[in-house]
């Protein structure tokens, strides 16, 4: 079977992880320190904040942002559920707003009709989709014009471009994952990026506790730190971040070429201003199809995944909130046609050979 997902650990993981054991400090420590600082560096943001997952740091970033109880937060339904939780977890109230079928990623005219029905819209929480940049003109246009906060849920973009500039560089905020899945792993864990120095520092109080000082807590605060562990294993991905990547779009254009005249999918679309780091490759395929293509991959040993199968808010959960089905029609649409096949750094030649032979065989059979 080829599957969907690989995580890689490599020789430079075990060194620094048996470094760490042997130095017996296995909680905060100087490798967090040098994971905030490289992950930062190279995302081109001026700080960062480790911490203990990708939705510790939405919801940190929030606070951050200054989300109150009963504030608006517009965001994506077409997403993973944290990134509304986070919103929830503050006490504010996700708005969502529709997004670009070719893009899957907020659209920029939806988001501008939204802020201007809403009104008093606090903060505007983005998701670069599977690896691909939000249309950053756009966005920040829409901030200037219509002045909130703005932050970037990048659990899925390390490394990802728009205009040559990383994401996670852009908004007042920004959040990371690096759970086992994502294109840099640590188990569990999470990065927080900002350029400003006062909101870095509240954010610092916020995982830990609310310490300004060592027993002075002057905010609220929660334990949300990342381990010394995880971040040495963070710092061995990173540096191999960039040859990973190069490995995934070279798969993705492969795929992109190898499927664009099937008349029975889409490949998904690379704005030219973007660097897509493919976090999934992902294709659409009509809704009445889509079970059987995803049996048939299944059958001819190609794993695949529905990210995702349903918006946010028609989970049961905030069917209970009280969000009505039909909300953002792009996104209902797309949620039944989305099928993401194996993309990882690690697949050969030989099994992207055979997922584009298996998938031009469908419909022959
Ligand atoms: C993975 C992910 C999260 C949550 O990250 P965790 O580390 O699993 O908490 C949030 N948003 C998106 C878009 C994600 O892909």
């Amino acid at each position: 079977m080829i599957n969907i997902v690989c995580p890689i650990i490599e020789k430079k993981e075990r060194q620094l992880i048996k470094e760490v054991l042997d130095s017996k400090i296995l909680a905060s420590g100087k490798y967090v320190e040098q994971f905030e600082q490289s992950f930062a560096k190279y995302s081109g943001a001026k700080f960062g904040i480790a911490n203990a997952n990708g939705t510790t740091s939405l919801h940190v970033a929030l606070l951050m942002c200054g989300i109150k109880p009963g504030d608006k937060v517009v965001t994506t339904p077409f997403s993973f559920i944290a990134t509304a939780n986070s919103i929830l977890f503050c006490g504010a109230k996700p708005i969502f707003t529709d997004i670009d079928p070719k893009t899957f990623n907020i659209d920029p005219i939806e988001l501008e009709n939204t802020l201007i029905k809403e009104r008093n819209i606090k903060a505007v929480l983005i998701v670069h989709l599977y690896g691909l940049s939000c249309d950053m003109d756009a966005i920040l246009k829409l901030k200037k014009k219509y002045k909130f906060e703005l932050i970037e849920d990048s659990c899925q973009a390390h490394g990802a471009e728009f205009k040559n500039k990383k994401v996670g560089s852009f908004g007042d905020a920004a959040a990371f994952s690096f759970y086992a899945t994502k294109n840099i792993i640590t188990g569990e864990g999470g990065i927080i990026l900002t350029n400003d120095r006062k909101s870095d520092k509240y954010g610092r109080q916020i995982v830990n506790h609310g310490r300004d000082t060592y027993s002075i807590h002057t905010v609220l605060g929660y334990n949300y730190r990342l381990t010394n562990l995880a971040a040495a294993i963070g710092i061995a991905q990173l540096e191999q971040i960039e040859n990973r990547i190069a490995k995934r779009i070279s798969n993705a254009l492969k795929y992109n070429d190898a499927f664009k005249n099937l008349p029975f999918l889409k490949t998904p679309s690379i704005p030219t201003n973007c660097r897509h780091v493919f976090h999934q490759y992902t294709i659409k395929i009509s809704a009445k199809e889509r079970d059987m293509f995803i049996k048939y991959l299944a059958k001819n040993g190609v794993s695949s995944g529905i990210y995702y199968s349903s918006v946010i808010y028609k989970q049961p959960f905030y069917k209970k909130l009280g969000y009505k089905s039909g909300l953002c029609g792009q996104a209902e649409k797309i949620a039944k046609e989305v099928v993401s096949i194996p993309v990882h750094p690690v697949l050969s030649k030989a099994d992207t050979d055979k997922v584009v032979e298996v998938i031009k065989s469908y419909g022959k059979c």
